[in-house]
């Protein structure tokens, strides 16, 4: 396997990164996760424009251009039809200090691909989920390399016995630790508005659309916790966890406890494509 770091492209194993590199004192850096089905980038341009929002958010200078190189020779190198693409920007290499590094030193980009396969038993039997408290920093909306709170509570989900951990600030829920989470009630789609406290998910966006497309009211507006438990549908999006029906939330069931009407109807609606 092909990987890409600082300017060069490397078998996956002769990459060393270097350990100035901001990425791995501060997390000081953005990412992003693409989608590549049957050799073709999905919302390729969606995942390059968030980019270089986030990285705008933290003041890296990213050129889109040179990005988008990048991740088409990832592809074409290491000929996977159907993987995940990872890239991330850092702010660079310098001596260990909060202040920015000195004039001069440049963002380093590090990018590796894995194989993997539709999760299509989590599509079609659904996850469960718990919720907990949001208590990550103000600016969800950029796609920051500092995960710790998200991977912190994942892993509580998981300890649970859940695949995901739903959260919200005050009864209000925000998203998943991975993941944008909507609610069907009385046929009307629900889901938190694109602001600073959400990453605004390009599957969210995509799922938007569909379910315009297919004349679902769509909400866009925070909702709380009991809400969602006593939803007709929930279900959770992502790259690559796509659309992920949620059958129960803190062990309460949801509607039947399976898949949902709508739920489907999105996923038969997704894979066809707009
Ligand atoms: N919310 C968070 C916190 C995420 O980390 C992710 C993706 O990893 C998402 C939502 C879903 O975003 P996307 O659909 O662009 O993969």
């Amino acid at each position: 396997k092909i990987s890409y770091y600082n300017g060069e492209f490397l078998e996956d194993d002769q990459v060393a990164v270097d350990y100035n590199d901001r990425a791995v004192y501060f997390g000081d850096g953005v990412y992003e996760v693409v989608r590549i089905y049957d050799n073709e980038i999905f919302t390729f341009e969606e995942h390059l424009e968030r980019l270089v929002n986030s990285a705008k958010e933290i003041r890296i200078k990213i050129d889109k251009d040179e990005i988008r190189h990048i991740m088409i020779q990832m592809k074409e190198k290491n000929k996977l039809p159907n993987a995940a693409l990872y890239i991330q920007v850092s702010r660079g290499i310098e001596g260990r200090t909060h202040l920015f590094p000195k004039e001069g030193v440049k963002p380093v980009v590090l990018s590796f691909i894995n194989k993997i396969e539709r999760p299509v038993d989590a599509m079609r039997e659904g996850v469960k989920v718990v919720t907990r408290d949001d208590y990550r920093w103000l600016k969800c909306h950029i796609k920051s390399l500092n995960l710790l709170s998200n991977t912190l509570l994942k892993q509580e989900a998981k300890d649970s016995g859940a695949t995901e951990a739903i959260l919200h600030r005050d009864g209000r829920v925000t998203e998943g630790t991975s993941t944008n989470v909507f609610a069907i009630k009385d046929g009307v789609l629900h889901t938190h508005e694109a602001n600073n406290l959400i990453l605004n998910g390009i599957t969210r966006q995509y799922v938007i659309k569909l379910a315009q497309a297919l004349d679902i009211p769509v909400k866009e507006e925070a909702f709380t916790v009991d809400f969602l438990k006593e939803a007709d549908e929930v279900f959770i999006t992502s790259t690559t966890q796509e659309i992920t029906p949620v059958i129960s939330v803190d062990e309460v069931n949801i509607g039947d406890g399976i898949a949902g009407e709508v739920t489907k109807k999105l996923q038969d609606a997704f894979e066809k494509g707009i």
